[in-house]
């Protein structure tokens, strides 16, 4: 639900995203809060009431969008609502995955200063935040969930296991990834990519990854000491099991 459907729909068109609408495998609705709008400008907003700067989405044309958005939704489906703000909980892959496991995920995109607290309070399930920092619109941070959470999703991908080694999925960052040609401006890719003993290059991609997880997200190589210990050779391990 938003002001700016097409803003949205440019971006979720392309690519992966586009081809799963057009497979089937996820279906992405636009809806225009302003054709909801009951004012007979379309008007949308209006002045804060105790003043203030900018203007506020009013509730009625979000509500009565929010109706019809959900009357065709089956009964029984399990449904989230979504207000994008940067008062919301951090959207990280932990959240996408939770996200992932409802049928219909309905995103209120807020604009200029944000939505009439009372529709927030009536309609929305969660605010959720894509960092510390504030844009423009909830457009933008709405197509970076559904993009994450899309990604999750059976078929979106070639294979899970597209997702499973990635940076963050994974516990830790990714290895540096390298393709042709095999050299470029004087930089080679490492030798050990050329090898084909796939042992040793699953072994330096995981020296790599704790490498840079290392130094860019001590914390997160903290939260799985399991990950650098399977480095190290098994009488040496403190953790079990790895
Ligand atoms: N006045 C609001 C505040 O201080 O919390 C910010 C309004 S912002 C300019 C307009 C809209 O952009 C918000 O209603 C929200 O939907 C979206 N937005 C801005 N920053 C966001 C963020 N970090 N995460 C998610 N949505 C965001």
């Amino acid at each position: 639900m938003t002001l700016f459907p097409d803003m949205v729909r440019g971006v979720l068109s392309e690519s992966i995203i586009g081809r799963a609408q057009g497979g089937g495998l996820i279906e992405i609705g636009y809806h225009n809060i302003r054709e909801f709008s009951k004012d007979k400008h379309r008007k949308t907003d209006d002045t804060p009431y105790g003043g203030g700067v900018g203007m506020v989405m009013t509730c009625q044309p979000i509500y009565d969008c929010y109706e019809s958005v959900i009357r065709d939704i089956p009964e029984g489906n399990k449904k989230r609502v979504i207000y994008m703000s940067p008062k919301g909980r951090m959207f990280s892959h932990q959240v996408a995955k939770e996200l992932s496991e409802y049928d219909n995920l309905i995103f209120l995109c807020g604009h200029y200063e944000g939505v009439d607290q009372r529709i927030l309070d009536e309609i929305v399930d969660e605010e959720i935040s894509i960092g510390d920092y504030v844009v423009t619109g909830g457009e933008i941070p709405a197509c970076i969930v559904i993009d994450a959470v899309s990604r999750l999703i059976d078929g979106v991908l070639s294979s899970s296991e597209c997702y499973e080694g990635e940076s963050v999925a994974s516990g830790i960052l990714e290895y540096p990834q390298y393709t042709k040609p095999r050299e470029f401006r004087g930089r080679e890719v490492p030798e050990i990519l050329l090898s084909g003993d796939h042992a040793k290059i699953d072994r330096w991609r995981l020296e790599r990854a704790v490498e840079i997880t290392r130094e860019r997200r001590p914390d997160m190589l903290a939260l799985h000491p399991e990950i650098e210990e399977s480095l190290l050779p098994k009488k040496k391990r403190r953790v079990k099991n790895v």
